[in-house]
């Protein structure tokens, strides 16, 4: 299974949509809840691969336990 589910309520446009804003951006890192998967919102998403802080900005790369991989980005304050 890829893990895209076709009952989460979603278009394959905003599906689509998604994958190219978090390409992008990638989503936030929460130090209480970790990242959450943009596809199924599961909270603390594994963590792959952990980038060193680059300035105030430090890039984790995920993979969701439903297959989606997405990267995190935590900003120091
Ligand atoms: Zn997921």
């Amino acid at each position: 299974m890829s893990g895209l589910k076709e009952d989460n309520g979603l278009t394959a446009t905003q599906i689509k949509e998604f994958i190219e804003l978090s390409k992008q951006k990638g989503v936030d890192f929460n130090p209480r809840t970790g990242a959450t998967c943009p596809i199924c919102r599961t909270e603390r998403a594994e963590v792959t691969r952990t980038m060193p802080w680059g300035g105030s900005l430090r890039i984790r790369y995920h993979k969701c336990k439903c297959g989606w991989t997405f990267k995190s980005m935590e900003v120091s304050t």
